[in-house]
């Protein structure tokens, strides 16, 4: 009894003094863990690397360069275990030609438009296609006039929604032009789509993106127009409805082919057969250099394990990088991941994915339980001197939303009112983003990653 209840005063006296030690070795490690990250700036200098290959589209040479590239730097990490996860892609080549035009009816004027293709588009005949246009705003629109659309190139000119605090949900607003415009026009009978840019920004940069065609519809070519042509071409309707427009791609789809998502990993020192993934996605659109969307992503779950291993931290648990292939059109790198984690040996205790661009951090979404969300909160003192704010229930990221059996998805969110000027376009290049700003988001997830590995869910 005597020894009973002396072990009662000792686990009285030992553990409130542990507890508080335990929570002075986050407080000191986060401070580190975000001093090391600016410092460094190991993610930004990665970021300046991984931009130089070139254009990483699923199937595009340098996209293989970029999986290679990805390898060595998780070997110059002193990963524990790389590999190459096979996943089948589909292949999207852009082309040469990407070119349109109006004539008025007179023939007085032709003026050219800023375009490019939409990913998945097939191209134009050679000569490209001329029709007359019909704009709408809405699919709903469209059907009212469905009567007057047949041969026409039907032109979505519904504006990113600029009203909304949200940016995503602005982009949300107006994305399914893009994405859906071409099954919805050629039902009508048009032939060619022209979507107006999903952006916020107010230049003439096209921006692309992925777009789809469903079975038993026609397939009929897709671009998409900057919003200052946009508004000049919906001008030039007004004073002349029945002008020309020409279309001209020469991109087009190829068979699929094999690809990888590049996965390394630090095992757990306590729990190896418990998984914290960290990812982004290493496709990015052709223009540009895919720097936001999704350079950042990956080169901050790179500095993830760079940090651990520069600070000297032995994580609990297994902490593994995944960058994930064909995120942009057909997310099979994703799916491809999620069914192996479907019957993995070991445990997806959580996932965390970057995929908002390389902005100053704002919180965490977290797909989980209420009770863990409610855990995670009590962790913000620490994620605070990365300047994350707030910790709440919301959807993660399209990569790690197929790891269904995880215990809890997470998408870092960043600031975002930016992200969708530079999103899927040109003007996504490594000059673009913030040193500081990228590397407050690397020790953010850095910071989460580790109390998740060291507290468990
Ligand atoms: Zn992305």
């Amino acid at each position: 009894m005597r020894v009973f209840l002396s072990l009662i005063v000792q686990f009285l006296l030992i553990y409130p003094i542990s507890a508080q030690d335990l929570n002075n070795e986050y407080k000191k490690l986060s401070v580190q863990i975000v001093k090391t990250a600016l410092t460094d700036q190991k993610g930004y200098q990665l970021l300046k690397d991984l931009c130089a290959i070139g254009p990483r589209l699923s199937g595009y040479p340098s996209s293989y360069e970029a999986i290679d590239w990805c390898a060595a730097q998780l070997d110059s990490l002193d990963c524990d275990r790389i590999w190459l996860h096979s996943v089948m892609i589909p292949r999207w080549f852009r082309g040469e030609t990407e070119e349109a035009f109006y004539t008025s009816t007179n023939k007085t004027e032709k003026q050219e438009l800023n375009i490019n293709a939409l990913g998945g588009s097939i191209g134009t005949p050679q000569d490209g296609i001329s029709a007359e246009v019909l704009e709408v705003h809405s699919f709903d629109e469209l059907q009212e006039k469905a009567e007057q659309a047949r041969g026409k190139i039907i032109f979505f000119n519904r504006p990113f929604d600029q009203s909304v605090l949200y940016s995503f949900a602005g982009y949300g607003g107006a994305v399914n032009q893009r994405t859906k415009g071409a099954i919805e026009a050629a039902k009508v009978g048009g032939v060619a789509s022209l979507v107006r840019s999903v952006t916020s920004l107010n230049d003439n940069v096209p921006h692309t993106g992925v777009m789809y065609y469903e079975d038993g519809i026609s397939k009929i070519p897709s671009a998409a127009v900057g919003v200052q042509d946009a508004n000049m071409l919906s001008d030039a309707l007004k004073d002349d409805p029945s002008l020309k427009l020409t279309l001209k791609l020469s991109c087009e789809n190829l068979p699929e082919e094999e690809s990888y998502n590049v996965i390394g990993e630090i095992k757990g020192t306590k729990y190896p057969q418990e998984v914290i993934v960290v990812g982004g996605h290493l496709d990015a659109w052709d223009k540009g250099d895919g720097a936001h969307d999704d350079g950042a992503g990956c080169v901050q779950s790179l500095e993830v394990l760079y940090l651990l291993k520069k600070l000297g931290i032995k994580p609990s648990r297994t902490i593994r990088c995944v960058l994930f292939m064909d995120e942009e059109q057909h997310q099979t790198g994703a799916k491809a991941y999620g069914y192996y984690a479907s019957y993995a040996p070991e445990k997806h205790l959580a996932a965390i994915e970057s995929d908002r661009g390389g902005f100053t951090p704002r919180g965490f979404n977290v797909t989980a339980d209420p009770v863990i969300i409610e855990k995670m909160q009590n962790w913000l003192p620490y994620l605070k001197n990365a300047s994350i704010d707030w910790i709440r229930k919301g959807g993660s990221g399209p990569d790690i939303a197929r790891i269904k059996n995880a215990t809890a998805l997470i998408g870092y969110v960043p600031d975002g009112q930016r992200y969708f000027d530079y999103h899927h376009s040109a003007n996504d290049v490594v000059e673009a983003v913030h040193p500081r700003e990228l590397e407050l988001g690397s020790a953010a997830m850095t910071i989460l990653t580790y109390l998740i590995s060291e507290e468990g869910l």
